[in-house]
């Protein structure tokens, strides 16, 4: 026996995609949103460093955003959403002014970043790199203040209820165990990335993709899901067998004339790219790689900023020291990382997805900005634009009833909790989409991929919560297996061609 609750609107995710959408739906609608850990401290929003992107600066154009968006993309964007997002900008940074964010200034004007990819400087920044620590204040206290919302911490979404095709609400287990039924004409999964089914990656706990399984589970198409984009520096795990979210090093510590030596022959990155350290991410991650499918190790060297480096880059800095490391005194050892993920729901302009009354937002959702790679500072921007402008939407049509008898016996028992098997697949997951389906793939890697994650599904208890990990790792592996040319983030090499990048196989 479930409890049960009629809502207007449940929201699956507090980052800022899911808090954007509770927002911008009208104070009479009564909004669920249903988070694994504490509403806008989990996920990847509270992360982010670099900042959020809006063409707001003198001679910049939206035009011009929209433009290096495709480019970066690789031209698979959908143009219609890349324009739109780029116009829609401006206005989102007002809304996140009015809501009380406090973004950097220089003499009084916002002060923009430039960042590879983007023609003008146009990156905004809050507390220096404490972009979405600022932002998920705002918008966590904003929530506080609404009392149509409610939010359900520490509570795991299992299964998207269905009443005949449409979404009619969502089944999720509470932090004491106990299973709910929360009945809704409008369900949205705002659930993040999927970074945790790497080795290493920069994302948190929470972004393990389980939003994607409870789609394609309950109907609903994925799209662009071989399109994974690394980060070429996060700091090594100081045990090889560690696993979990990595520190990121930002890319402004190359920008300030750190530089990248291997530990076997020095400075590499001249000869993988003209422009050396400071290259397209892509070709960092790539270079890295190499080095290490070479079984060498890598080091990013700050030496030559002397104190600077604890001054203007304090995160890095403790980090390290954390670590028991001086970046002032040593080079410190870094590994590429997953770090986002342009595919996802395949949701339209409005973030429906296929299925009625089911919609996607944020990182989770696959609206075609991004096309096979993303510029610097655009997921921000579209979580809170594409969630805020969805919120608005539903507002209008959130009086819809659900008619619980004909609501579909749920397949999720939800009793299961993860087990020590679970731990052990799962890491055997990450290892070998780290090895096989990371920065560089090759054909007969995937197709291995693919047969050793069947292995693993097999060894799986039915109801095990690491099925949808599996699940979602082999779609994403499948779609790799389709595009047969390497494009934007999925590049492709032909089989002798490669190593590994630090680890191969498993099962
Ligand atoms: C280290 C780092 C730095 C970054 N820097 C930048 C940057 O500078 N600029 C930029 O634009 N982007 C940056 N990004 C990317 C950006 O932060 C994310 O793409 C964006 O925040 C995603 O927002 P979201 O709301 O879609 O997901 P998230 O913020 O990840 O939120 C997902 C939510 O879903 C919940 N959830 C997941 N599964 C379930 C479930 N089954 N049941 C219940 N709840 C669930 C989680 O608990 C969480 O609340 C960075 C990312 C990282 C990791």
């Amino acid at each position: 026996m479930s409890i049960a609750e009629h809502y207007d609107v449940v929201v699956i995710g507090s980052g800022a995609a899911g808090l954007s959408v509770a927002l911008g739906v009208d104070g009479a609608a009564r909004v669920a949103v249903v988070t694994r850990g504490v509403v806008g401290l989990d996920g990847s929003s509270c992360w982010a460093q670099g900042g959020i992107a809006a063409a707001v600066g003198p001679g910049d154009t939206t035009a011009q955003h929209a433009a290096d968006t495709i480019t970066v993309g690789a031209r698979l964007n959908s143009k219609a959403a890349a324009r739109w997002l780029a116009e829609s900008a401006p206005d989102v940074i007002r809304w996140l002014i009015s809501l009380g964010v406090q973004f950097d200034t220089v003499r009084g004007r916002l002060a923009l970043g430039l960042e590879a990819g983007h023609s003008f400087p146009r990156i905004l920044h809050a507390g220096g790199d404490a972009t979405g620590v600022e932002l998920m204040r705002a918008l966590r206290e904003a929530c506080v203040l609404q009392p149509n919302i409610e939010c359900l911490e520490f509570a795991e979404a299992l299964e998207i209820l269905k009443q005949g095709e449409r979404a009619a609400g969502v089944l999720v287990r509470n932090r004491k165990g106990e299973v709910l039924r929360l009945y809704a004409p409008r369900v949205v999964i705002a659930t993040g990335g999927i970074g945790q089914l790497y080795r290493y990656t920069t994302n948190p706990v929470e972004a393990d993709g389980t939003g994607l399984a409870l789609a394609h589970q309950a109907g609903a198409e994925l799209a662009d899901l071989e399109f994974v984009q690394f980060h070429p520096t996060a700091l090594a795990p100081q045990d090889a067998g560690q696993a979990g979210q990595l520190p990121l090093v930002t890319e402004a510590l190359r920008g300030a004339g750190s530089t990248l030596l291997s530990n076997g022959g020095g400075r590499f990155m001249a000869m993988a790219h003209p422009q050396g350290e400071l290259a397209p991410r892509d070709i960092v991650a790539r270079a890295v790689w190499e080095e290490m499918a070479q079984g060498r190790e890598v080091y990013l060297d700050a030496r030559s900023l002397g104190d600077g480096v604890r001054t203007r880059f304090p995160n890095f800095f403790q980090a390290c020291v954390g670590r028991g490391t001086d970046p002032r005194a040593a080079p410190i050892r870094i590994v590429p990382a997953a770090h986002y993920h342009m595919g996802g729901v395949r949701v339209d302009l409005h973030s429906m997805t296929s299925v009625p009354g089911l919609y996607a937002v944020g990182e989770a959702a696959c609206t075609g900005v991004h096309g096979a790679n993303r510029l610097a500072s655009n997921s921000l921007l579209e979580a809170i634009a594409f969630g805020r402008s969805l919120g608005e939407r539903l507002a209008h049509g959130a009086r819809a009833q659900v008619n619980v008898a004909a609501i579909a016996a749920p397949r999720a028992s939800g009793a299961r909790a993860a087990s020590a098997n679970d731990a052990m697949v799962a890491a055997r997951l990450r290892q070998l989409m780290w090895a096989e389906c990371g920065i560089t793939r090759t054909p007969g890697g995937l197709q291995s991929a693919h047969q050793q994650i069947q292995v693993l599904e097999r060894r799986c208890l039915p109801g095990a919560p690491v099925l949808r990990q599996l699940l979602v790792a082999r779609l994403l592996v499948e779609a790799a297996i389709h595009r047969k040319q390497g494009i934007g983030a999925h590049h492709l090499v032909a089989d002798a061609q490669v190593g590994s990048g630090g680890g191969r196989a498993v099962a």
